[in-house]
């Protein structure tokens, strides 16, 4: 097993866990998953995997140095298991970019709530398909209607992220590497 400890940045300003994520593809070239950066350097020493791209950032250990892993690909076809994005209140803020679905305000996290489409008093799920990213004072506004009887139109129809869920990359955006892999935009 390859032992990550000796694996560290050397002059390198940035936090370690702040480095960038890689995109693992299936043999086929769909992309599987994002892996942290750790998991990519321990992947790129496995015969399985194969490093497709790389960033220009190196990381340095006492005798050698390797470029920063940034697409990685399996060798051999792994099953596609649809791993399901759990439902959460975060995961639904970073679905809709911190936007409240209602008035378009982008707000900091603290600041937002989020909206049951159909309220729950009636029945409304607490699922992807039926909550959304709301501002405080439409969430007020809205109150136990539906967006129609409130007169207030979704920006668009909730629902389930794609199985590779992005939203949670934040402010590091979409890696250019990984754009020649990737479908187009998550909407
Ligand atoms: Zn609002």
């Amino acid at each position: 097993m390859y032992d990550l400890a000796d694996w560290d940045l050397a002059h390198a300003p940035t936090p370690a866990a702040s480095l960038e994520p890689a995109l693992l593809l299936n043999a086929t070239y769909e992309p599987l998953r994002v892996v942290s950066w750790r998991r990519a350097v321990v992947l790129s020493f496995i015969d399985k995997v194969e490093v497709i791209d790389v960033y220009p950032r190196r990381i340095h250990s006492v005798s050698t140095s390797l470029a920063l892993p940034a697409v990685l690909r399996l060798r051999h076809r792994a099953p596609l298991r649809v791993r399901e994005v759990p439902f959460s209140r975060t995961n639904v803020y970073a679905r809709d970019a911190l936007t409240c679905q209602y008035c378009g305000d982008r707000l900091a996290p603290h600041l937002l709530s989020y909206d049951h489409v159909l309220p729950r008093t009636r029945g409304g799920r607490t699922d992807w398909s039926n909550v959304v990213t709301c501002c405080i004072p439409c969430n007020r506004l809205k109150g136990d209607r539906t967006p129609e009887e409130a007169g207030m139109p979704l920006a668009r129809r909730p629902h389930r992220p794609a199985q590779l869920f992005l939203g949670s990359l934040g402010r590091l955006g979409i890696p250019a590497p990984w754009q020649p892999y990737l479908p187009a935009p998550a909407g």
